[in-house]
């Protein structure tokens, strides 16, 4: 009886499994279409500075203009920046849009400060990948000063670490700044900062969510201010939403703040408005 149930439940989990495969080839196909009619868009979250109050910068976001889902955040379009070459294409995609709008900002006299650019694992799978990201950039007119990159240790898994450090280094040597995202849910994250270009250090927002109130997350967000301050590097936190958090990590030292209490993200046409202090009108 076991083994007859085994072998069900063998069937039943290959099913599954193509399920699962030709519902992620659908995704993909729906995303190829999304990126052709112009549905993904890059929307924008400020990042203030705590000890001044200005806007720095701002890191883009994924979204699309789903036609019958309405605005969708990445959470529900993984595969866009999972699947080794939706991920070039979609990171591109994206790229050119984010320089088109910090130039468009720039041709305005309105400063966006630095602009962040969230890179998967996936994407770096690709060799070509700031030798790409560069020549998008130059061909908008764009300074690399103006652009900074986001990644996560998980670009450390399972990948020749000489071949990440290439592509690190190009992007660093050339202005660009480098921000390691979501610090301290990952692995062995000191050997990389010691071992990678890393220039800046974002707290994960699960430490910033109970700050106030949990003596652990408070400690640990203290850790990495002090780690990330005496290596030189931006602390930047992620996901504060309440004054209190903001006081906290002042007082302790962080220097940005990133979250809804200052803005969720914005359409490209709302941070024009947002930076010179009117209510956004965007269609
Ligand atoms: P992330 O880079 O860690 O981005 C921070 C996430 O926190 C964003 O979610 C942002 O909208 C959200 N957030 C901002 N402020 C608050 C707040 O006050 N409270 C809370 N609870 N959340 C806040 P989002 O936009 O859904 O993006 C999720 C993840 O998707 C990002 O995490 C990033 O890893 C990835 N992603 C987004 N855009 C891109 C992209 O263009 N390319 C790539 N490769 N990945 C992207
Ligand atoms: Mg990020
Ligand atoms: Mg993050
Ligand atoms: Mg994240």
């Amino acid at each position: 009886a076991a083994k007859a149930m085994g072998r069900n439940r063998a069937v039943v989990y290959s099913t599954d499994m193509r399920d699962q495969l030709e519902q992620r080839a659908t995704v993909a196909r729906d995303i190829q279409e999304a990126l052709r009619q112009g549905q993904i868009v890059p929307f924008y979250q400020p990042k203030i500075d705590l000890r001044t109050g200005k806007v720095v910068g701002f890191e883009a976001l994924a979204r699309w203009h789903h036609l019958d889902q309405g605005l969708l955040t990445p959470a529900s379009f993984q595969t866009a920046f999972e699947e080794p070459e939706l991920s070039i294409a979609v990171g591109e995609h994206i790229l050119k849009q984010v320089a088109a709008d910090i130039r468009g900002w720039l041709d305005q006299g309105i400063d966006c400060g630095r602009v962040a650019v969230n890179l998967s694992p996936a994407q770096f799978n690709w060799i070509g990948l700031a030798k790409r990201f560069l020549e998008i950039i130059h061909a908008a007119g764009v300074p690399t000063e103006r652009l900074s990159v986001e990644i996560t240790e998980t670009v450390f898994l399972g990948r020749t670490a000489s071949h990440v450090i290439a592509a690190l280094k190009e992007f660093h040597d050339n202005g660009i700044r480098i921000a390691l995202d979501d610090f301290g849910t990952g692995y062995a994250s000191l050997t990389h900062l010691k071992q990678f270009p890393i220039d800046d250090i974002k707290i994960d927002q699960s430490f910033v969510k109970d700050l106030e109130t949990d003596s652990d997350s408070a400690a640990i967000v203290m850790a990495v201010i002090e780690l990330g301050t005496s290596l030189g590097m931006e602390v930047i936190a992620e996901g504060v939403e309440r004054i209190g958090q903001t006081n906290l990590l002042r007082e302790k030292g962080c220097s940005q703040a990133q979250g809804n209490l200052y803005s969720p993200p914005m359409s490209a046409c709302q941070v024009a408005q947002f930076l010179r202090g009117h209510e956004a009108q965007c269609a």
